[in-house]
């Protein structure tokens, strides 16, 4: 069985490595676009804080939470030990102790269906400034055990050279979707026909242009964030947990290298309007300084820019498109996509597979 997997983010990258897992012979394309998601993604792994009250959208993100240690592991063995995963908690910052206490309470009526949420407690503001110490003194907030950051980056590029291992292939540039009579039969990059007895359009926010030649609109937008990346230089931060701030709904989070990754502003209706804007940059020092007080006297490293896959709703778009056979959709995770990625990847894999997928998917249907 041959596959054809375009667009090598973290869905299409966690597509290549499953399905070529799977025996699959695996061509996986990327057009190398400006302001991929994988690429500029946060990297929190936290979906139960999201307060999200949808249980299709809430199967698949704390399924894909609880397996992120196994699969990290596993490509541990395969020698790929650098992907940036590290569980270091979050701090769910409260206005007052009122809120404090409902954070609490509902995290731990999540808990019993979802003990990958480890431990829930009240941490008083020192203990969190302890944590975090740029934060400010007063910031109460509730710690959650089970939270976790990854590398979008590392991890994809880990993914792909685990998914050649296995016998892939890596082609660059701009697929077509080649189809005939109904069912795909294939891609075609710089004019030569790739053939493939399945495609997976893991093509995160540019999915509908991608698809519109075949006649499909698959209902998905790209929302633009910035976030920025704040040196703090000799700091070991290593094992800093994710702050959330709440209602904003920014955030930050720290990865080993004293590198602090505080955003995102979250534009809809952006379009792929690829720029760093002064509104965004204060947008984001706003919410991160009045929080974290702390960052003022950081060294400014970067603002990455990424286009966020947004469906409809909150549901992933993801299984087989109807109307033309051989056509699975991997898109639509919006803000949780390197949460939710790996798995939605691998499942894409075993509908493309034909194979039973180990989560059902009739709620992700990408087309009506
Ligand atoms: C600022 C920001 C912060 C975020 N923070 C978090 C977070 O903390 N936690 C979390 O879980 N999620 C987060 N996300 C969301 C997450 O990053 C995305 O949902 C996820 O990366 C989407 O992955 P994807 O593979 O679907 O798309 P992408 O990573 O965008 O990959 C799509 C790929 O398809 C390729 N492509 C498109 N069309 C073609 C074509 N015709 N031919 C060949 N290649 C093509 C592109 O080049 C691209 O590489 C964040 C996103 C942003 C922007």
């Amino acid at each position: 069985m041959r596959l054809i997997v375009v667009g090598s983010g973290i869905v299409g990258a966690s597509c290549a490595y499953a399905a070529s897992g799977l025996g699959a012979e695996v061509v996986l394309v990327d057009a190398g676009k400006p302001g991929r998601a994988t690429a500029a993604g946060a990297g929190i792994i936290c979906p139960w804080s999201a307060r999200v009250a949808d249980p299709a959208w809430c199967t698949l993100a704390y399924a894909a939470a609880r397996e992120y240690p196994a699969l990290t592991a596993r490509l541990d063995d395969l020698g790929e030990t650098e992907v940036g995963y590290r569980q270091v908690g979050a701090l769910a910052l409260a206005a007052d102790e009122r809120d404090r206490e409902q954070i609490r309470q509902a995290l731990l009526a999540l808990r019993a269906a979802a003990p990958e949420i480890g431990d829930v407690a009240e941490v008083s503001g020192a203990d969190a400034q302890r944590l975090f110490p740029p934060l400010r003194a007063d910031a109460a907030a509730v710690y959650i055990g089970g939270a976790a950051r990854v590398d979008g980056r590392k991890l994809a590029a880990a993914l792909v050279r685990a998914a050649v291992r296995q016998g892939a292939v890596v082609r660059d540039g701009e697929a077509r979707l080649a189809f005939h009579e109904g069912r795909v039969v294939g891609i075609t990059l710089d004019g030569e026909l790739i053939e493939g007895d399945a495609v997976v359009a893991a093509t995160g926010a540019w999915t509908r242009s991608f698809l519109r030649p075949a006649g499909l609109a698959v209902p998905v937008e790209a929302q633009r964030g910035q976030i920025m990346h704040i040196g703090l230089g000799g700091v070991d931060t290593s094992q800093w947990p994710v702050v959330l701030p709440g209602a904003s709904g920014h955030y930050m989070l720290a990865f080993d290298d004293g590198r602090i990754v505080a955003g995102a502003t979250r534009e809809t209706g952006s379009g792929f309007d690829y720029r760093i804007t002064p509104a965004g940059l204060a947008e984001i020092l706003g919410q991160a300084l009045a929080v974290a007080p702390g960052l003022a006297d950081g060294t400014y490293l970067e603002t990455r820019v990424g286009f966020r896959p947004m469906g409809p709703g909150l549901r992933p778009l993801l299984g087989p498109a109807p109307g033309l056979t051989g056509l699975v959709v991997a898109t639509g995770l919006g803000a949780t996509g390197l949460t939710m990625g790996p798995l939605a990847g691998s499942l894409a894999a075993q509908a493309a597979l034909g194979l039973p997928p180990a989560l059902d998917l009739e709620p992700f249907a990408p087309l009506p």
